[in-house]
């Protein structure tokens, strides 16, 4: 679902990475692609100006903690976005009423019979009695299908293959209900290739007869802004209170899904993804900007980062780093905080891809204890300049903190090594800098 659109957009996302903060000049970029990956998922073009616009606000000028990189806190960012796009809260359907009646609408082929089968077989599991209506009173081989759903489901299905009069029809069937038990009704009306005005006709007098407690509209996601202007039209006469989007199994490239919801301003209440009946899903808007994003959770991790972490030691962090100070008190403050946002195979485990490698893997949380013993061990002065700590010193500290001098020494050049690599980003940075000031 959405390859693509994610690709994309993790292709914006990695535009940002190794910079230091977001600003004016490197989101632009990264502004762009994700306006550009929207729009190549057939999302309506305003509502892609309009997000990616909202997206920029909200990053610009945000300080990146040490813990995220800019490209992931940008991830967190789309992904608040992406779920406000499509309408934040989940929203239930409703059934009230006895007998409650789900009036279903839609083109012909959307999988608007398919789904009442699965909405039927949804709401017999909650232990309601459900009673399936056949109102196509153009295609007696829709009335077979509904049958064939209803018998392998278990759910009696209602219909009048005679009468020609869908009004009829479904106040026969609400007084079949009310007789014979049935709590739900769920009507499935008769749809056509294209919007056609006999139609809508139909299915508003339907409406106004039986006055549903729940309409929804059945629509294809394949087929991207058609079906947001089908649903338009549909609202503009229907008045309907959600959506059911259908095969989102297939290469459905994401459109509609983001873009219904502030064009029509219903929520999408299912998502449909296959023929079978247990292949239906109720909409999570920030489940469905997860699966988007592709992103596995990162969202938690940066949203337990953004919790745990304290902004002014990461800032003071920073500065040290920038101007090649990091010394061991500072290592140690990095693995207190690390430390507090949780069990460390958990952390791990929301690193995209990370969760399926490590299932077998144990790691362990005292994994950082000797680390911890070792620099604990040290005099403040060795803490702030590592290079006083020779072959004597480590021996010492080996001692003191229960570990051998393999242990100090491996720490020794763990530490090294990262202050290289810190050495070269700031250097990096610099030179780039100053490009950008000559240019
Ligand atoms: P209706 O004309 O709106 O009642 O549409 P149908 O329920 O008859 O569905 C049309 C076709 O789409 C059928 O072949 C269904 O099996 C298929 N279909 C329905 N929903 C889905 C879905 O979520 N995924 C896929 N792949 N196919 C679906």
């Amino acid at each position: 679902m959405f390859d693509n659109l994610s690709t994309k957009l993790d292709r914006a996302f990695k535009t940002l990475k190794g910079q230091g903060s977001i600003t004016e000049i490197n989101v632009a970029a990264t502004i762009k692609e994700i306006r550009r990956a929207l729009v190549d998922a057939d999302v309506n073009y305003k509502v892609a100006k309009e997000v990616t616009d909202k997206i920029k606000d909200e990053a610009m000028g945000r300080d990146v903690l040490t813990a995220v990189s800019p490209g992931q806190l940008m991830v967190k960012i789309v992904y608040d976005e992406l779920t406000l796009l499509m309408g934040g809260e989940k929203q239930d359907i409703v059934i009230k009423g006895d007998p409650a009646v789900v009036l279903l609408s839609g083109l012909q082929g959307s999988g608007k019979t398919t789904f009442a089968g699965k909405l039927a077989s949804f709401i017999k599991k909650q232990n309601r009695t459900v009673l399936l209506v056949a109102c196509d009173v153009y295609r007696p081989a829709a009335i077979d299908q509904l049958k064939v759903l209803g018998e392998q489901i278990g759910v009696e299905v209602y219909s009048e293959p005679e009468n020609k009069n869908p009004v009829e029809i479904s106040r026969n069937a609400i007084d079949y209900a009310k007789k014979n038990n049935k709590k739900v009704v769920i009507i499935d009306t008769a749809g056509r290739l294209a919007i056609d005005e006999q139609m809508m006709r139909e299915i508003e007098a339907v409406k106004k007869a039986i006055n549903p407690s729940e309409t929804l509209f059945v629509v294809d996601s394949m087929t991207g802004q058609d079906a947001v202007n089908t649903a338009k039209t549909f609202n503009d006469r229907l008045n309907f209170d959600g959506v059911v989007l259908t095969k989102l199994d297939g290469d459905s490239r994401g459109g509609a899904a983001l873009s219904i919801r502030s064009v029509v301003e219903k929520p999408i209440k299912f998502i449909s993804t296959g023929e079978k009946m247990e292949a239906l899903d109720m909409f999570y808007p920030d489940r469905m900007a997860q699966r988007i994003l592709g992103m596995g959770d990162v969202i938690s991790l940066v949203e337990r980062a953004q919790q745990q972490f304290d902004e002014d030691e990461a800032k003071r962090i920073n500065q040290k780093i920038r101007k090649n100070q990091f010394n061991f008190d500072d290592f140690l403050s990095q693995l207190e905080q690390i430390k507090k946002m949780g069990n460390l195979k958990d952390l791990v485990g929301m690193i995209p891809g990370m969760s399926k490698a490590i299932k077998d893997v144990d790691i362990d949380d005292d994994a950082f204890k000797p680390i911890e013993a070792i620099i604990k061990s040290m005099t403040k002065q060795e803490r702030a300049q590592p290079e006083l700590l020779n072959g004597s010193r480590r021996r010492r500290l080996a001692k003191g903190s229960g570990t051998d001098i393999q242990q100090v020494n491996n720490l020794m050049k763990q530490f090294e090594d990262m202050r290289k690599v810190m050495r070269t980003m700031n250097k990096m940075s610099q030179t780039k800098g100053g490009m950008q000031q000559m240019a």
